[in-house]
């Protein structure tokens, strides 16, 4: 009989209920314990987890294990061991010790490290992260791990995740016991990533050299119908679509992936699958798993799950909804507005932390999202626009507006304070309208942060976001930290009113993709970091090394390899997207264009040889029409192979490299691309040697 979706789920996952069946009782307490506190994990513990686990996997048809982490690219890093152990007699024991589990000695020396390298030796080490549960797949069971030099510098996202989930936890606790919410002994920050993809049809796929090296596509006309009937977000599943979807939904159920809504968006072939919000570091862990699922599960469907942030050029691109909000260990979600006063002071010095932590960092905000890809995206219609800006809506925004004006909210009416009247104002629920073009938005009980591309791990994002409102909360405290319990509502009063002043001006509840609002943004001096190049070297900047290094989540050594790690990811993108697009031109696009002239040249001689006198004017306007389309694409063509070799041969200083792809070859690539399109829309489809958006659009 087949099983029960509450069976099937996280069938394949060593969690809670596994846990507590395989281990000693006081095993198991000394293991929650680490998980729930973060505390220190003793030696006999692991070791008798690691058997746990052992004996689980194997009996789960597990003959591997691997030490899975998050290095600097953009996909997760495995090197798998076997269980077996030689006894000496020709014969095997399947064996796990907990040394094995705790920790792992990759060679670290092929990974970006970004000058870290050179400090340390090949060595790296993986430490296990028991917070974020052990699974098996394709029988080899995967232990989430940190990824760290010889010398203890991260060199992963994990570290500087858990790094910054410790500082906003340490931070939330302090201010809420100093607001006297005492019970508070632990606060979780919370992600639910919303993903959106597309597929094609895995035949197609492989005729197109652009898709399979660079995941999108370099050169494509136009096809006749695109997004305009606004036909697809929502509409029907079609029923290859959703066999994909529920064989999706099963295998993320069975990793215990808490796969829940899934629909289809708003460009021809796009999806968003979103599951249950989690802990952020699962979460983190669960979006890469998810990615590499969907690509799995497609690859079994004949279809190709593209997650590349701008796949077509003329509709959507996909993107990541990070919603992110904080909840304690008494169960209350801090962002959720709550019904009492006193949770709405909460509410609002939480709020009030968010607003100052997004002005002050917006400019690592829109770094954490930077790269190649993400930048077709960001600005273009479809997308919030570079501008990190805040939505609160108008409810929130007018009793923000009464704090700072010393008005009294009362249920959309402001009135002039009473004397006596209580210094917050109370208000019972938030009623946020839907905004789709701010990058920030407040939703009902926690934030949304839009701006993230479809294909980057949502590490970057959450690492920010904790750590500048760890900073806030922080600077929160030491204001408060020796106020009376008699005047506390007064000085979070005074202290939230002095906060908006200073940081209104990153609240927009208006269109975030006009003209208008990049006016407006301007002289409020909001950044507007158009790319990727223009962004990243605000990442070493005083302000945000300081803010790093204070809260221990890098070191500056650490944000420098990033740095460049990023510029390199940046400019290694581009130098492979116009090589690829060189090759299409060279091979692909001149070549089809001349077999077709011929046919249109034999066509026109052979039907002279039949009537003389006999028009050609149609075949004569196609051959100088495409004979000049192929004379620019020969000479753009040498203008971008000249302005590449040319880049790249800057690469000793990374930051001026990167502006060199991002200048002149980006700019080449654009206007070889216009030539290449011109042509292929008079190329009949037969002697095109790749598939058109058409075809790629409309096959499945
Ligand atoms: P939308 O209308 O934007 O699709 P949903 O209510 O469906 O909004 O939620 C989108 C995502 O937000 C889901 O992944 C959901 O689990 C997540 N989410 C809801 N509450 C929280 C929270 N407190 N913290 C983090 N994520 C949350
Ligand atoms: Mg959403």
């Amino acid at each position: 009989m087949a099983q029960s979706i509450p069976e099937m789920y996280g069938s394949l996952v060593f969690n809670d209920k596994v846990m507590r069946s395989k281990l000693p009782k006081d095993m198991y307490k000394a293991l929650k314990k680490t998980i729930e506190n973060g505390t220190h994990l003793e030696l006999d513990v692991a070791n008798s987890v690691a058997v746990a686990m052992k004996e689980w996997a194997t009996e789960n048809g597990a003959t591997h294990y691997t030490h899975w982490f998050q290095p600097m690219t953009n996909v997760t890093a495995e090197k798998h061991d076997s269980f077996i152990s030689p006894t000496g007699d020709g014969q095997v024991i399947m064996d796990f010790s907990g040394k094995e589990l705790v920790k792992g000695e990759p060679d670290a020396s092929s990974f970006p490290s970004g000058g870290l390298r050179a400090t340390f030796e090949a060595r790296g080490y993986t430490a296990w992260d028991p917070t974020s549960p052990a699974f098996i797949k394709d029988r080899t069971l995967y232990i989430p791990t940190a990824f760290c030099s010889y010398s203890g510098e991260a060199l992963d996202k994990k570290t500087p995740l858990l790094r910054s989930m410790d500082v906003l936890n340490k931070e939330a606790v302090r201010i809420l016991h100093i607001l006297g919410n005492k019970e508070v002994r632990h606060i979780n920050t919370t992600v639910g990533p919303e993903q959106e993809y597309f597929l094609v049809d895995k035949d197609l796929y492989k005729k197109r050299k652009d898709l399979i090296f660079c995941g999108r596509t370099l050169l494509g006309a136009s096809a006749p119908k695109g997004q305009e009937m606004e036909d697809h977000y929502f509409g029907a599943l079609k029923p290859r679509v959703a066999a994909y979807m529920h064989d999706l939904d099963e295998e993320l159920w069975k990793l215990g992936i808490p796969a829940k809504t899934k629909h289809n968006e708003v460009a021809p072939a796009q999806h968003e699958l979103a599951p249950v919000f989690d802990t952020t570091n699962v979460a983190v862990d669960h979006n890469q798993l998810t990615m590499e699922i969907m690509k799995k599960v497609a690859d079994k469907h004949n279809m190709v799950c593209l997650l590349h942030e701008k796949p077509f050029e003329g509709i959507n691109g996909s993107g990541k909804h990070n919603n992110w909000s904080m909840s304690t260990d008494t169960g209350v979600n801090l962002l959720d507005p709550g019904k009492t006063p006193a949770e709405n002071t909460q509410f609002l010095v939480f709020l009030v932390a968010v607003i100052k932590a997004v002005d002050e960092y917006a400019d690592l905000l829109r770094i954490s999202v930077a790269s190649a890809g993400n930048d077709h995206r960001l600005g273009a219609n479809e997308a919030p626009p570079a501008i990190v800006s805040i939505f609160l809506g108008d409810e929130l925004t007018d009793i923000l507006k009464s704090i700072e004006n010393d008005t009294f909210f009362n249920n959309k009416h402001t009135v002039q304070m009473d004397i006596g009247a209580k210094v917050l104002p109370h208000f019972t629920k938030d009623t946020t309208d839907r905004n789709r073009t701010s990058p920030f938005a407040f939703t009902g009980n926690k934030f949304e942060f839009r701006m993230l591309g479809s294909a980057a791990s949502v590490a970057n994002p959450n690492i920010v976001l904790n750590t500048a409102v760890a900073e806030a909360l922080s600077e929160f405290s030491e204001t408060l930290k020796d106020v009376p319990e008699t005047e506390m509502e007064s000085a979070v009063h005074a202290l939230l009113k002095k906060t908006l002043e200073e940081h209104k001006r990153i609240i927009f509840n208006g269109n975030g993709y006009t003209d208008e609002w990049v006016e407006e943004a301007e002289k409020r001096g909001l950044y507007n970091l158009k790319s990727t190049p223009d962004a990243l070297p605000h990442f070493i900047a005083e302000k945000n090394v300081a803010l790093f290094t204070k809260h221990g989540i890098f070191t500056k050594e650490e944000l420098n390899s990033r740095y460049e790690i990023w510029l390199e990811n940046y400019y290694k993108t581009i130098n492979i997207e116009s090589n690829t697009l060189a090759e299409m031109i060279q091979k692909q696009v001149i070549p089809s264009v001349f077999t077709y002239v011929e046919k249109l040249a034999d066509t026109a001689a052979a039907k002279k040889s039949v009537v003389a006198d006999v028009s050609v004017a149609s075949e004569a306007a196609l051959i100088s029409r495409l004979s000049a389309l192929a004379d620019t694409m020969t000479k753009d063509l040498e203008t971008l192979e000249a302005d590449t070799a040319k880049a790249f041969t800057l690469t000793d200083d990374v930051l001026a490299c990167a502006k060199a792809y991002q200048g002149a070859v980006l700019t080449d690539m654009e206007t070889l691309r216009k030539s290449a399109d011109e042509a292929e829309a008079l190329i009949p489809d037969e002697l095109l040697p790749y598939p058109t958006y058409d075809e790629l659009l409309f096959s499945i």
